[in-house]
């Protein structure tokens, strides 16, 4: 099948999130099933800067291969890509999202039919190119090009919807009916991935869980009603884990390669993290880590209120992450209060998450809601018992043989699993069971790429 892919990050070109690595392993794993395959991304600042070679096609367009015979096109427009950010800056969002991103789809679209590639289904990732199954019904109906093309619309994280002004609906160059509550409108706004919801032949998430989540009042984001409406073409499928990259056996950034048969490396990963972050090198307690964006949605509301407690613990605690100033600010008191068990890096920095995931006994990931979560399933791997609250893909794939799991978002909850984990610890063979069972998962991308293509195959006969 001709499957095209457009979003907005792909691993190894741009990264944020857990989009990226989606998008950087599912196209690799199809291609070997047999499917031929284009991704179309924006060419930010750091693509230039990613290392991979990038070819020049024409003024608008470059390339890059990757695989065996995947193109990867980029949209080069510098006045919207060229710049720091994916979506903003530090000062926030940046205020042409809705030009840079309207620019994106209209291109992909243009670009398919110059490279006479004709997709049997367009894959759309959140609500960054969320605007190309409206363009699809809309500009291009009568385009016989895509007679026969079929969206998916995937939804990385419903909290993210593409929400703007009103006065700006021209700029889409859609048909101003099209700004109605069927359609794009959303309490007086243009949602974006409201209009790719509407408009795409099928909707996908990225568990099972959540795909029932989303169709809640409570995590429903105020589009819950549509999802509901949208429910016999919405699927949930787990992303997988990219164990080329995430394998504690032959890691490459790691001090030490491990595996389940042999767990010594584990320990000098642990001493190596302790002098990272300038903590003690103790073996006898336990050593969390944190892996995050510090967002609200990733639990650091509940972390926050019960960090006081978590430090007065016999327990070493080091966190990687960038985000809502409020919390750089908080943890960074902690730190300065409790610097023999509190130690922070506030950066986005692929090295040190490697060495996180590996020296660390446990990974805290106490998220609000998660569609998926790479966290838990990278921690997993390495051995780092993962402590989560019950929802979504944390839901899916973290039980207590293998981890904490806790049931009610409270910080008495979240702070009675840290305990739980504290007073285990010293029993090496309790312990050794959980860390044996967690590296023993197998959430590869093989079994959801096979759920990808049965899906294809539904989509392409609806
Ligand atoms: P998200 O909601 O941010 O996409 P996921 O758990 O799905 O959450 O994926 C997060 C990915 O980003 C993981 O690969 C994680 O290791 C990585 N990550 C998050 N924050 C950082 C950081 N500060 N430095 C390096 N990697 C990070």
């Amino acid at each position: 099948m001709n499957l095209v892919f457009c979003a907005s990050e792909m691993v190894p070109f741009a990264k944020t999130g857990g989009l990226a690595d989606v998008t950087g392993a599912l196209p690799l794993v199809l291609e070997k099933a047999g499917h031929k395959i284009v991704v179309i991304l924006p060419f930010y600042k750091e693509v230039k800067h990613s290392g991979i070679t990038v070819h020049k096609l024409n003024a608008g367009t470059s390339y890059a291969e990757l695989g065996n015979n995947i193109r990867v096109y980029f949209i080069e427009e510098d006045a919207y890509f060229n710049r720091n950010g994916l979506y903003g800056d530090k000062s926030g969002d940046y205020k042409d999202n809705l030009e840079r991103f309207s620019y994106y789809s209209k291109k992909s679209l243009e670009l398919l039919k110059e490279a006479r590639f004709t997709p049997d289904i367009i894959h759309c990732h959140d609500w960054q190119s969320a605007l190309i199954p409206v363009y699809l019904k809309s500009l291009y109906s009568q385009d016989s090009f895509y007679k026969n093309t079929k969206t998916i619309l995937t939804i990385h994280n419903l909290g993210y919807q593409g929400l703007f002004p009103k006065e700006k609906f021209q700029i889409l160059g859609l048909d101003n009916s099209l700004f109605n509550i069927d359609a794009l409108e959303f309490h007086g706004q243009i949602n974006i991935l409201k209009g790719g919801l509407v408009f795409s032949d099928y909707i996908t998430t990225v568990s099972p869980t959540y795909s029932i989540e989303i169709q809640s009042d409570e995590l429903g984001f105020g589009l819950e009603g549509l999802l509901r409406k949208r429910s016999p073409r919405l699927r949930g499928i787990l992303n997988g884990l990219d164990y080329s990259i995430w394998n504690p056996e032959t890691d490459k950034i790691i001090s030490k390669n491990y595996s389940f048969a042999d767990l010594n490396g584990k320990k000098a990963n642990k001493e190596d993290l302790q002098k990272v972050f300038h903590l003690a090198l103790r073996s006898d307690c336990p050593l969390f880590g944190i892996v995050s964006r510090l967002d609200q949605q990733k639990g650091f509301e509940l972390l926050a209120s019960c960090m006081a407690d978590i430090c007065k613990m016999d327990l070493q605690l080091v966190l990687l992450g960038t985000g809502d100033l409020k919390y750089h600010r908080l943890f960074e008191g902690l730190q300065k209060k409790y610097p023999k068990v509190f130690s922070l890096a506030l950066k986005f920095d692929n090295e040190l998450a490697h060495k996180i995931y590996a020296g660390s006994d446990a990974f805290l990931m106490p998220s609000r809601y998660e569609p998926c979560g790479l966290g838990q399933l990278i921690s997993l791997r390495y051995g780092a018992v993962p402590i989560v609250f019950k929802t979504g893909g944390l839901a899916d794939t973290v039980n207590n043989r293998r981890g904490f799991v806790f049931n009610k978002f409270t910080s008495e909850n979240l702070l009675a699993a840290v305990k739980e984990a504290v007073r285990i610890f010293p029993d090496k063979e309790k312990w050794g069971v959980l860390v044996k069972n967690a590296m023993e998962c197998d959430f590869s991308w093989e079994e959801s790429a096979k759920k990808y293509s049965q899906l294809y195959e539904e989509v392409q006969k609806a």
